[in-house]
């Protein structure tokens, strides 16, 4: 009886919206009363790290042209391309600023990864995905990177556009997946084929990505079942390849499955 209540009290404490738990550091330890000065007391702590200690860039890019239902990352669906080349100009006077403050206290950090991300970074057309690859270059050298990794619509982008982000030295793509099920697929408002995927990732493009290709895969979505997901692994653009199956699991980091 006690267990039952201690659950029932559990549940009801826990069932209320949280913060994305896929964020570093967890939501619940930021604060408000972050300001500038903290911002800049951060950035000089990079001065006391030993200048071959590595660091890595993320650049965030908030749009997408429709929401999928279960997505909790920050973004705001438009189709305003004006929107989004200001938001470039704010981008890039950040990009100035941090460039002219590692420059004032030298510090020359040695970026090894940079990851474009969202929203969907996929939304920029060639000209605007240029305009901003070239201000990243004032501060990073994109051609030391390691790792130069996107994550990728699919319903937003063709073989030309994937042999574009190889020429500007992407060498790591992310496919947003979650589930093949065309039921799960309507559900979440993020229709997409598996030949969809399948036509954008033939072994001629595959092997432009030398830092790999990688799926997100979610579980708990609406009408998914685990026969959803097993199938969804079992498609031919998984299986062509025997890649490995990570799962964005609750609580834990990417997780790997194996079927
Ligand atoms: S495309 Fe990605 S960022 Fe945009 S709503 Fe869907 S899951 Fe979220």
């Amino acid at each position: 009886m006690e267990i039952q209540k201690n659950l029932e009290n559990l549940v009801k404490r826990y069932d209320t919206p949280a913060h994305m738990y896929t964020e570093y550091p967890h939501k619940s330890f930021w604060s408000e009363e972050f300001g500038e000065n903290d911002y800049k007391e951060s950035l000089n702590l990079l001065s006391s790290y030993k200048k071959d200690d590595p660091m890595m860039m993320y650049v965030h890019i908030p749009y997408c042209t429709m929401p999928c239902f279960f997505c909790t990352c920050h973004f705001k669906v438009t189709r305003d391309h004006e929107k989004i080349k200001n938001y470039l100009k704010t981008l890039s006077q950040e990009i100035d600023l941090l460039s002219d403050f590692f420059d004032k206290n030298s510090i020359n950090p040695r970026f090894v990864e940079m990851h474009l991300g969202g929203g969907s970074p996929t939304i920029l057309n060639e000209e605007k995905f240029d305009y901003l690859i070239e201000k990243i270059n004032n501060l990073v050298n994109i051609k030391n990177l390691e790792e130069f990794a996107i994550e990728i619509d699919p319903r937003a982008v063709d073989r030309k556009r994937m042999l574009y982000y190889h020429q500007k030295g992407i060498n790591r793509i992310s496919f947003g997946i979650q589930d093949f099920d065309i039921n799960v697929q309507e559900a979440i408002n993020r229709v997409q084929s598996p030949e969809l995927v399948e036509n954008l990732i033939t072994p001629d493009i595959r092997a432009l990505f030398k830092y790999g290709i990688n799926f997100d895969v979610i579980y708990g979505l609406p009408l998914q079942t685990k026969e959803t997901i097993r199938e969804t692994c079992q498609e031919p653009p998984v299986t062509d390849w025997g890649h490995e199956v990570r799962f964005n699991v609750p609580g834990m980091n990417k997780h790997t499955v194996a079927f």
